[in-house]
């Protein structure tokens, strides 16, 4: 039996540990804080499948049928079943790379049925699409069942270093132990470049501080609709679907938001973060602040169903690949796997799936060796 040890129980280690587990690995999972506590922190997520790389919308369309093996298997409902919208002069673009993937249903959005689906839009008549099996990530929902199917295989430590100490030999040393396997994942989020480097490792990760906030859904602000998944209202049960706007006719490109499982609070991001020093500091901590006002006067703007004082925040680093804001990438050599990437929350199964194929074959499955660059930008 492969003796592996998994660093990070955000939603990429507990997904590998899962599939590792599956496939009969003995398997020791790392976790500082608690777990989902990192990157992976707070209520929802975005599941879409349109990225400009084709290669990675069918690693997400994989993930997206993981999801559902997940759902059956925790019998909890895990994505929302209210789709996901996109509006702005990229949704042709979109709607493109979407078409060869049969397996994709997505169709343009006619401005009533926009406002029908989101009723919080302000006017907007341009180009506008529905991904059907796109929609909101049942964030915490997910970590707590992972974490209750592994909680016997977690140490909850700090892991200081990882290093090889021979033919398939990896040594993990923590503030009071040190362990030695046949493979070592490291799926730390921030922590992973530093503790790659350690091991010889070397991931050209970007580290930034991103904000979202948290409004309340004003009364006309629901979908016409039913209280369902989220939602209250009359109507078909439908809830609130999740957004992205890459239009700028609200003064901001994009910006992405979903709603909670309550279906009363929304979450509204900018796509924007604001970088760290070498050191791990922030090189400009009155950012976050100013990310603040602007999220606050795009709902303004372009949201006027909720209300819009914030009642919640998430603050949360970010760790980005040079080649695109979706790149994500595993590194692979002699018993020690890292994965970096950014936006990864939705492709999480997939990832799983991946690092458990590569740990037992030694090979890296897909695109996803980082000289493959997935995720990256066509511009
Ligand atoms: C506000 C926000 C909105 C987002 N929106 C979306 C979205 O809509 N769709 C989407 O798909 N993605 C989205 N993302 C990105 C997504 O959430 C992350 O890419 C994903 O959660 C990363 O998970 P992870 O497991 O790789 O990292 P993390 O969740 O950061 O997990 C790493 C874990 O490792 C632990 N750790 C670190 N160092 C050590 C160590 N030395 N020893 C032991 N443990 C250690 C940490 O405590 C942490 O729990 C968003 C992110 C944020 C912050």
């Amino acid at each position: 039996m492969t003796r592996t040890a998994v660093v990070g129980a955000g939603i990429v280690g507990l997904a590998a540990a899962h599939a590792l587990r599956a496939r009969g690995a003995d398997v020791t999972l790392y976790e500082s804080g608690p777990p989902g506590g990192g990157q992976s922190a707070g209520q929802g997520r975005i599941f879409r499948h349109a990225h400009e790389d084709p290669r990675l919308v069918a690693l997400v369309a994989r993930s997206r049928a993981l999801w559902r093996e997940w759902e059956e298997e925790f019998g909890v409902e895990l994505i929302s079943s209210d789709g996901a919208v996109a509006i702005g002069d990229g949704v042709e673009d979109k709607l493109r790379t979407l078409e060869p993937f049969a397996e994709v249903p997505v169709r343009r959005l006619p401005p009533e049925e926009l406002h029908d689906r989101l009723p919080l839009l302000a006017d907007w008549t341009g180009p506008a699409m529905l991904d059907v099996d796109g929609g909101a990530i049942r964030t915490l929902d997910a970590v707590a069942a992972l974490t209750h199917r592994l909680e016997g295989s977690m140490l909850r430590e700090h892991v200081l270093s990882v290093r090889r100490t021979g033919a398939r030999e990896v040594e993990v040393r923590t503030g009071t132990t040190c362990e030695t396997y046949d493979h070592v994942v490291l799926c730390a989020g921030r922590g992973t470049a530093p503790l790659a480097r350690g091991a010889g490792l070397d991931l050209p990760v970007e580290v930034g501080a991103h904000l979202r906030l948290t409004f309340t859904v004003s009364s006309g602000g629901s979908a016409s609709s039913g209280p369902a998944s989220g939602g209250p209202g009359p109507g078909t049960g439908r809830g609130l679907p999740t957004f992205q706007d890459g239009s700028g006719a609200f003064g901001e490109t994009g910006v992405y938001a979903a709603p909670y499982p309550d279906g009363r609070h929304y979450s509204v991001g900018l796509s924007a973060d604001t970088p760290a020093h070498p050191d791990g500091g922030l090189a400009d901590p009155a950012a976050l602040a100013a990310l603040a006002d602007r999220t606050v006067a795009y709902v303004e703007r372009a949201l006027p169903g909720l209300d819009p004082r914030p009642v919640d925040h998430v603050h949360c680093w970010v760790t980005r690949l040079p080649w695109g804001d979706d790149g994500v990438g595993v590194w692979s050599e002699d018993g020690l796997t890292a994965l970096a990437g950014h936006n990864l929350f939705k492709q999480a199964p997939a990832l799983g799936e991946a690092l458990a194929e590569t740990v037992l074959t030694g090979t890296v499955p897909g695109h996803l060796h980082h000289e493959e660059r997935l995720g990256r930008s066509a511009g």
